[in-house]
């Protein structure tokens, strides 16, 4: 079978891969640059020296299910447990230390080492966004099921096709094939999810001596959790944080410049690290529209039925929302159609 997997995150990459070692001609397209989706790092400050996850900040093991995902990345040295210190800021400013019940990993070299490690002996090919899916059926001449359409008008034809993307961007990928094939039920449930947005502030400080800790929590209404950078990079590391605001926040001013988002943060950053805080070297704002499913589905992926063109749904947003929900749901579905395409 040859199959389209659309998107290269945690789940369109472990989908991809299974399916690849069952001997299918598998083909992942990711419209941004690197692999790892929301699993994300960044080149900044001077010379772009400094590696900071702006995405995902750590992996928790939250249950067994992951451990095989976990071994792999450990063992390849791509992952390495993060033992802390973490702490907690609440409302009054007091810090106390907090002991998570659950283990934590990062990746010293950055957290988009995983999708680059999981798309190895994958083709994928980035910067290719996907803009529509069309069904074409065997009754038409074409042998091929689908029609994959490329904003450039290119298309590539393919029996079977995987969507991997945030359900929003699944749901617009999927609408293109509303006229041909029953996607009706899908659209809807997958049209139902909901997200929270985030905004991550990067801020750089040079030699400046950084904190002891590795992560702060806070009980803020702007400032949800600071990530110590330095703490996961090492000897020679300049010190830098990643800020993530809360949801609440990052819906409140979406829409505003960057720099008065910046001013909020760092203001805000002052009164939980001190003054020193709110003058970095340098800094840089993204914002997640789709950071976390607020309303996941209950299902490991989704699948339409009914017709002889295979097309799927996986991502995070299924399960949970979390790197396990997402490499489970790709797990799921690769699992479920190499059997189904053995039969
Ligand atoms: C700031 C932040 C903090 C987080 N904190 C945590 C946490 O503490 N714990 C936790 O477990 N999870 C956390 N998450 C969530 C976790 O990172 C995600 O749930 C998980 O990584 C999603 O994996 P995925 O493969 O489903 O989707 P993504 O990683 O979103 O991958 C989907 C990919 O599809 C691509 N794509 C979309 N549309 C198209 C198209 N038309 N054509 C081609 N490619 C396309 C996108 O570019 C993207 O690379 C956090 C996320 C963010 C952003």
């Amino acid at each position: 079978m040859k199959i389209a997997v659309i998107g290269a995150g945690v789940a369109g990459l472990t989908a991809g891969r299974v399916l690849a070692e069952s001997g299918h001609e598998v083909v992942i397209f990711e419209k941004s640059r690197g692999y790892g989706g929301r699993l994300a790092t960044r080149y900044a400050g001077k010379d772009n020296n400094s590696k900071v996850d702006h995405g995902l900040p750590y992996i928790e093991v939250s249950s067994a299910d992951i451990e095989p995902l976990i071994s792999e990345l450990t063992n390849s040295g791509v992952l390495v447990p993060w033992k802390g210190p973490f702490v907690h800021c609440n409302a009054n400013g007091e810090i106390s230390t907090v002991k998570p019940n659950k283990k934590r990993y990062i990746a010293p070299e950055g957290m988009n080492q995983v999708g680059k490690k999981l798309a190895r002996m994958v083709d994928v090919r980035t910067e290719t966004k996907v803009s529509g899916v069309t069904h074409i059926g065997e009754d038409r001449t074409k042998k091929r099921s689908w029609m994959l359409n490329f904003p450039t008008g290119l298309t590539e034809n393919f029996d079977a096709v995987i969507i991997a993307a945030p359900s929003k961007q699944a749901y617009a990928i999927l609408n293109t094939t509303i006229d041909e094939v029953q996607t009706l039920k899908l659209l809807r449930e997958v049209d139902d999810v909901e997200y929270y947005p985030s905004f991550s502030l990067m801020v750089g400080y040079g030699e400046t001596e950084f904190p002891d800790w590795a992560m702060m929590t806070c009980e803020n209404e702007v400032i949800e959790s600071i990530t110590n950078e330095a703490s996961k990079r090492g000897e020679g590391a300049e010190c830098s944080f990643v800020v993530h605001t809360t949801a609440e926040f990052a819906e409140k001013y979406k829409d505003s410049d960057a720099e008065e988002v910046e001013e909020i943060i760092l203001d805000e950053l002052a009164g939980i690290l001190g003054g020193w805080s709110a003058l970095p070297e340098w800094k840089q704002l993204h914002f997640w529209r789709y950071s976390k499913a607020a309303n996941p589905l209950p299902y490991p992926f989704m699948e339409v039925v009914g017709n002889d063109a295979p097309i799927a749904l996986a991502g995070s947003y299924m399960n949970g929302d979390s790197v396990e929900s997402a490499y489970l749901s790709g797990l799921a579905i690769g699992k479920f159609w190499n059997h189904k395409f053995s039969e």
